[in-house]
């Protein structure tokens, strides 16, 4: 154990010019590779001067192998695409709707070239970008105005404060809903500057409670749309018509926060009611605000429609400014409400519709066609079978409404004691893999619920690599 026998670390500049390093110093540049090697030669130097490794561990070729792990690691795009077998298909954390090839193509020209995005090509003047999907939003919802901005939750914020601040925002106890993490409406009512003015009960609003809490001090009326959750049984709710009459009848404006928002009647293609954004005008709601990324099946945007005076007024408010969306949002969003127009070929054209329609037959045809592979790829101690499973729509639609499909449901083969355990490692394993796969937990098996599986190749082809620690 003496340190003259102890083998020397090679030097920096030895292991910049030696052969392993080339291609390292190619692809990740001088910089990168320099601060990777200095960090690795000082934490091993310690263990060198112990004498503690060989000199096969500390040969240029060695080294140089561990540098490229860890540039290859630190290359690795944070942002990944993921196999979503959730169940859930408008996941909000999965990025939620998935662009038809129509809107992804008018994206990559926005980004790479010029565009008119505040230019009136016509006039040759100054322009407005929401003036871009103006008419497509008149023609598909009949509303007179549009603007746009970062998402639903902007555009509710930004309406509220536009047309009610330091008045009464007047709303029934039973629409008072928390929409995930921080969006709750009694809180963005009192960022936006508006009082809240709660009327009825959780269960049932009568118009007449409306009624009641009017005064000069009220700003508005607002309807929120209960979209994650549904009151049943004894429950009274006031009609949008009626609550718009009222509301006009006082020269208030009533705002409607329909959320999802769906453009067409979805029970054409067998899912579930949804309100329409054209159903909630024709009522004789003020303003709609809905996302552009539920059941539009768009990018992340928050659209407020209605009648052109408030919009004029919304468009006026600076925090407009703050809150509008970008090129890329908006060339998306034009490419979406194209497809609108042909409605009897949009569940073809528009991913989220095609996804929520696929039929159950077709969905469990290819779990059991991929059965086998995730079979062999677990092998013993894991029975997959391929069953009937329910998803959901996601993102606060339809929370109550489940959509029959199919799943590869895994379940081990082992004591009640380490299910738990097992699972976990597997749904870790899943995750791992080069395009990670992610499921669901419940009743002690892993769903693979296949609604979502597009892309089997790449699904198939990756199912070898799988590990799952025991
Ligand atoms: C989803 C939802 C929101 C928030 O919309 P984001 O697009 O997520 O910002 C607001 N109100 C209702 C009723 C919703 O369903």
């Amino acid at each position: 154990m003496s340190a003259s026998v102890a083998p020397r670390l090679p030097s920096i500049d030895a292991l910049l010019r030696h052969p392993a390093c080339l291609p390292l110093l190619e692809r990740y540049g001088r910089e990168a590779l320099l601060s990777r090697l200095r960090q690795l030669l000082d934490e091993l130097r310690a263990d060198v001067l112990n004498g503690q490794l060989s000199a096969v561990e500390i040969s240029p070729q060695v080294l140089a192998g561990r540098v490229g792990e860890r540039l290859a690691q630190q290359q690795r795009s944070h942002v990944r695409r993921v196999f979503n077998l959730t169940g859930t298909v408008l996941h909000t954390n999965l990025g939620r709707a998935l662009l038809p090839d129509e809107a992804i193509d008018a994206v990559q020209m926005a980004a790479r070239y010029p565009l008119n995005l505040e230019f009136d090509l016509a006039s040759g003047k100054r322009g407005d970008r929401d003036d871009l999907i103006e008419g497509l939003i008149r023609e598909l919802t009949g509303a007179e105005a549009v603007t746009v901005v970062n998402n639903n939750a902007a555009a509710v914020l930004l309406t509220l404060n536009s047309l009610g601040a330091r008045k009464e925002g007047i709303i029934s106890r039973g629409e008072l809903i928390e929409i995930g993490g921080a969006f709750r409406i009694p809180d963005i009512m009192a960022r936006a500057g508006v009082r809240l003015h709660e009327v009825g009960t959780t269960n049932r609003t009568h118009a007449r409670d409306y009624e009641a809490a009017i005064s000069p001090r009220s700003g508005l009326i607002m309807r929120v749309h209960a979209s994650n959750y549904s009151i049943e049984g004894f429950t009274a709710r006031v009609p949008t018509a009626e609550l718009a009459e009222l509301a006009h009848r006082y020269g208030l404006p009533l705002l409607e926060d329909l959320g999802s928002g769906s453009l067409l009647d979805l029970t054409r293609w067998g899912l579930p009611a949804e309100p329409t954004v054209r159903q909630a005008l024709l009522d004789g709601a003020d303003i709609v605000t809905f996302s552009g990324d539920k059941l539009l099946g768009g990018p992340q945007a928050g659209l407020i429609v209605g009648r052109k005076e408030l919009i004029a007024k919304i468009k006026k408010n600076p925090l407009k400014r703050a809150l509008r969306v970008d090129k890329l949002t908006l060339a998306a969003l034009e490419a979406v409400l194209g497809l609108y127009r042909d409605p009897d070929r949009l569940a073809e054209r528009l991913p989220s519709l095609r996804l929520l329609t696929r039929p159950q037959a077709d969905i469990h045809a290819q779990a059991c066609r991929l059965q086998p592979a995730m079979a062999e790829a677990l092998g013993e101690p894991w029975q997959v079978s391929a069953v009937q499973a329910l998803g959901m729509i996601g993102s606060g639609s339809q929370p109550v409404a489940r959509l029959p499909s199919a799943a590869l449901c895994l379940r081990p083969h082992v004591s009640k004691r380490l299910r738990g355990r097992c699972l976990l490692n597997l749904e870790a394993a899943l995750r791992a893999l080069p395009i990670p796969v992610l499921g669901r937990i419940d009743d002690d098996a892993l769903w693979l619920d296949l609604r979502q599986l597009d892309d089997e190749p790449a699904w198939l082809a990756q199912l070898p690599q799988l590990r799952v620690e025991s």
